[in-house]
Parts: C-alpha cells; structure tokens; sequence
C-alpha cells in the first residue's frame, strides 16, 4: 500500500467518524428530553382545564396554585421545544404538583387520589430516582393524613398498599430499563473484539483535548498503533490466530495506560491511544515501553509481532482531521524506517 494510500484510508474513516457521531448526538438528545416534553405537554393541558374547573367552583386557592403551577410547566415545554435547558427545575414542579393535590383531597374530594397513581409513575420520569422515592414518600405521607379525616382507615390503608405497588413496579421496571440502557449504550461504544473504544467515539474526545489545549494549555498526545505485517499473520497461521494477536495486544496496552488514557480501534490493526495530560516526552517513553512488550511477547509460535507507533501532540488552533495526519505522517516514516519503530514528526503548515 503506498503512502499516500495509507493515508486516505485513515482520513477516510476519520471523516466517516465525524458524520456518525453527529447523527449518534441528535438521536440521544431526541430520546432523552422526550419523554420529560410528553409529560409536561399532558401536564400542562390537563392542570389548565383543572384550574378552570376550580375556579369556577370557587376554590381560588387551588385555581391559583394550578394556574402558577401550569404557567411553570408551559415555561419548561417552550424551552424543551426550543431544544434548551429548561429553567424551572423539576423539583419544583413535583412539589408543587403534589400540593395541589394535597390541596384537592382536602378541599375538593376524596376521588382525587386516583391522580395520585399518574403522579407516582410520572415523577420516575420527571426527577432522578433517589429524588422520586423521597418525593413519592412525601406523597404518601400526605395522602394519607389527608385520607384518614374522610374514610375509615382500612379504606386509607388500601389506599396506601396500592400506591406504594404502584410505585414499586414501576420502579423496577424504571431501573431495568435503565440498566438495559446503559449496558446498550456501553455496547454501542466498544469494539467487542478488543473492548477498545470504537471510532465512532473518537471525534468527540479529539475535540475535546483540542479544546483544553487552547482554553488551558494542557497538552494531550496520540499515538497511533499499526501492526506490522498483520496480513501475513492471518494468511500464515489463519484469521483466529490474527484475532488473538489483535486481543493480546490491546490486553498488553490497556495494562499499561492509566484510567485517563483512551483506546480507540480505528481500523482492522489500526488503534489510537489517546493520552491527556502528558508532555511530549513522556508519550514517547510511553510508546517505546508498549513497542518493546509487545516486541519481546511470544503471541505466535515461530513468529515475530510488532507494531509501528506515529506520534503526534495537540497544537493550538490544529484541526481534528491534521492532528490524525501528523500521527499519520509519524507512523508511515516509522514503517519506512523498516517498522518495529516509534516516530514522532513535526507538524508542517
Ligand atoms: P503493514 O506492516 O504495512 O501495516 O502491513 P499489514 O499487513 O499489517 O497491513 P495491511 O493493511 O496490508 O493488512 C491489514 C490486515 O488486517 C488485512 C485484514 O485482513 C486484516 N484484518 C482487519 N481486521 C481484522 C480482524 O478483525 N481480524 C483479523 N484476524 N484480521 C483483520
Ligand atoms: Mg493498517
Ligand atoms: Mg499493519
């Protein structure tokens, strides 16, 4: 493959990289304010016809709570709208939300409980959990007492029973979704060959780097792992065994980075070791150790592995794209130099 070739193929990516992250972003950010949007939207239309409704029946206090209390939700649905960060905060719609309905036991009647069920499953969506239990518990404390002067006490203690279930089962099934999020999510990000992350992660975390370099000077650097010869492995002892070189070798780097450092598998035998905060110095040190283990490991019987390393160090103002390039340059003057090398080159332009 000749230089200019190798090089493409690794801008390529990078590029294709960038595309697929941005759409990633707009799907998240979509999945996550929607269901809050949805809530507040319902919310903000039901609590308006009741506040109508209350103030026609004369119950101002709870018409005006109602009133205040769709009024801030109305704000946070036109900033959700806008795509911006909503400036009522939640807990101050839950609370407000479980006054009025306190209120409505009291003043109107007993049969307003049952919006206590919507409110307990709502809340799950609305606040973080720790936040939804203290709050539901407050809820129940309140529906309780409010009960307990209009019904006889086994009626209140139904009362009690069904909500906490209700409370319960939604919760769990609140929490195993939000493990099978997570655990999706962690997926989506790792290669599951080599557990490095994959490409699609790498913009962001370039951008970031380039971001502090220019905001607070803090220098990050990136090596980028070819190993060599990697075909003739897989076409000399098979593609299993080439993929065992490939576990291997990310087993050996990831034993030797710190927990800040990040793995990222570009390419087929290509990976990007991403290193905040270090000098340049350093890095290099950094890479030479990991090219001397895995040089001195026996992966494949009767056969040498290695690997060339091209590292480059975050400038001011350099763009994500010229970053890979200079790491792309200093990995091709490494293979040029017989392989087996580490090779640093200056930025030029
Ligand atoms: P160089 O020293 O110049 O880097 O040569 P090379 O043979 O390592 O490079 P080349 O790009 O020619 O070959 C890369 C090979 O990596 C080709 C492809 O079949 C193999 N490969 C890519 N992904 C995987 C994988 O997941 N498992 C295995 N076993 N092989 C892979
Ligand atoms: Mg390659
Ligand atoms: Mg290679």
């Amino acid at each position: 493959m000749s230089a200019q070739e190798m090089r493409m193929g690794i801008l390529e990516k990078f590029q294709q990289t960038i595309c697929e992250h941005e759409a990633e972003v707009a799907v998240l950010f979509t999945g996550s304010k929607r269901p809050l949007y949805i809530i507040l939207s319902l919310a903000c239309g039901l609590l308006l016809s009741l506040a109508i409704k209350n103030f026609l029946f004369n119950h101002y206090l709870l018409a005006s709570l109602l009133g205040l209390f769709t009024l801030l939700v109305l704000i946070d649905v036109i900033a959700l709208h806008k795509g911006k960060t909503i400036p009522i905060h939640t807990n101050i719609l839950v609370a407000l939300l479980i006054i009025c309905l306190g209120l409505t036991i009291h003043q109107v009647d007993i049969s307003a409980i049952l919006w206590a069920f919507p409110i307990a499953i709502a809340i799950l969506y609305i606040v973080p959990f720790k936040t939804a239990m203290i709050f539901f518990v407050l809820m129940l404390v309140l529906v309780g007492v409010e009960t307990f002067t209009q019904v006889d006490s086994s009626t209140v203690l139904r009362a009690c029973a069904s909500l906490t279930l209700t409370m319960l089962i939604s919760s769990l099934i609140a929490q195993h979704m939000h493990k099978l999020q997570r655990s999706l999510k962690e997926e989506s990000v790792r290669d599951p060959m080599t557990n490095a992350l994959n490409r699609r992660q790498l913009s962001s975390h370039l951008s970031n780097c380039l971001a502090r370099k220019q905001r607070h000077d803090i220098d990050s650097v990136i090596l980028l792992l070819d190993i060599d010869h990697f075909k003739q492995i897989n076409d000399t002892y098979g593609h299993a065994t080439g993929d065992r070189v490939l576990k291997r070798i990310t087993q050996t780097i990831f034993s030797q980075i710190r927990e800040t450092d990040l793995l990222f598998r570009v390419g087929g035998e290509e990976f990007i070791l991403l290193m905040h905060d270090v000098d340049l110095q350093s890095a290099r040190k950094k890479a030479e150790k990991l090219r001397l283990s895995i040089s001195q490991q026996t992966i494949v019987e009767h056969q040498s592995v290695t690997v060339s390393i091209g590292i480059s160090m975050a400038l001011p103002h350099i763009k994500e794209e010229d970053w890979i390039r200079q790491a792309d340059n200093a990995l091709y003057d490494a293979k040029d130099r017989g392989r087996n090398r580490v090779s640093y080159h200056e930025m030029s332009a």
